[in-house]
């Protein structure tokens, strides 16, 4: 069995790239404009990689349990960017059916090897089809997720191969992109007649037109003023109280510019240990924006449709209060016991997949994809 120790350590390092330059000035772009009143200041809380099950026991019943927006009654909502590898199913459908929102973060991840990140810079347009659609049909097939839903994407490792990668997204139907990263601050923007994504951070950017949306990073800054796209990559302090003044001084710059601030880091970051004084921070800044009047987390979709169709806060706070239901899917998850128990490729180690299907696949699809082997990359 793999330890969980090595998966933490092996989902801690999936995207987080550090940009280690100065900060730069920035302002806002791509704001919406409304008739009459101020825009609200959103917050966007997202978690990339597996949901398996040490993360659900260890963080999210904890936090999504537990905190509520006081003055639209909501409970607090965040997006998943999901990969397949190590995911149980049977919670994204339970998420899914909390309100949270599920979203795309590739089928293999690049898969488990070493070198993972530099197969994901080397992949084709076919690759990058597969990847988007494997993903979708594992969501579809395994968490019950309703077969028409338009998916939002974030890249593994935030690589995109710019043109490649977006025309395959764009050929998936993908509602918006959450991978481009920026200095300064952004609100989602359509990437038809965009001059904003060549001088995305993270190269190669895309440059042609498209019919999604972009719903950028806009760069955290960290305790040595160095700059990171997710959060958790940023330096904190070694205390809780530094941290926290970390988080918030980030928060006032998206606060002064009344844009929307994204929270996206991994679940794995906010695993207790060496690292606990992060955790509690993370804790006490979710509490506090959540006690500010004119704060609100919305997932990303929400955050999108926001920006096509703005609203004063005023308008906004009223439909929020009426909004806030769950999602049902149309099947609720019966969860296949025992999970179905599949060889690793050496042979010896067993893997497991936890799903809401009737009946486990014949084989490990990234075992057909042959991701360890150098067809990988080729498609
Ligand atoms: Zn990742």
């Amino acid at each position: 069995m793999i330890s969980t120790m090595f998966l933490v350590a092996v989902l801690l390092a999936f995207g987080q790239i550090s940009l280690a330059v100065d900060t730069e000035p920035s302002c806002p772009t791509n704001s919406p404009t409304i008739r009459s009143g101020k825009l609200p200041q959103f917050v966007v809380l997202t978690f990339d990689d597996a949901v398996n099950n040490e993360l659900w026991e260890a963080i999210y019943t904890d936090i999504f349990d537990d905190l509520t927006d006081p003055f639209t009654r909501c409970d607090l909502k965040a997006t998943f960017f999901i990969s397949h590898n190590n995911t149980n199913y049977a919670k994204v459908n339970q998420l899914f059916h909390d309100g949270h929102e599920i979203a795309l973060h590739s089928y293999s991840h690049g898969g488990d090897r070493q070198d993972s990140e530099s197969l994901v810079r080397k992949f084709r347009m076919g690759r990058w089809a597969l990847e988007i659609q494997q993903n979708i049909n594992a969501l579809i097939e395994h968490a019950l997720l309703p077969k028409e839903t338009y998916f939002g994407w974030r890249s593994p490792f935030l690589f995109t191969t710019g043109d490649e990668s977006f025309t395959a997204l764009n050929a998936s139907n993908i509602l918006y992109d959450s991978s481009l990263s920026f200095y300064e601050k952004s609100w989602p923007y359509p990437l038809i007649n965009d001059k904003k994504s060549s001088s995305c951070l993270i190269k190669p950017c895309p440059s042609q037109d498209y019919l999604l949306m972009e719903a950028p990073l806009s760069v955290w800054t960290g305790i040595d003023n160095e700059v990171c796209a997710m959060m958790d990559a940023c330096k904190y302090g070694s205390t809780r109280e530094e941290a926290y003044e970390v988080m918030m001084a980030n928060f006032r710059r998206f606060h002064e510019e009344n844009v929307p601030m994204p929270i996206s880091l991994h679940g794995g970051a906010l695993i207790n240990g060496n690292n606990g004084h992060f955790r509690e921070a993370f804790i006490d800044f979710l509490r506090t924006l959540l006690g500010m009047r004119d704060v609100h987390f919305v997932t990303m979709r929400q955050l999108v449709e926001f920006s096509r169709n703005p609203k004063n806060t005023f308008q906004f706070m009223r439909e929020a209060r009426r909004a806030c239901v769950t999602f049902r899917p149309k099947e609720s998850c019966q969860p296949k016991r025992p999970a179905c128990e599949f060889k690793n490729t050496d042979g010896e180690n067993s893997v497991y997949l936890h799903t809401c299907a009737k009946r486990c696949p014949s084989q490990r699809l990234e075992i057909a994809f042959d991701y360890f082997g150098k067809s990988c990359c080729e498609a």
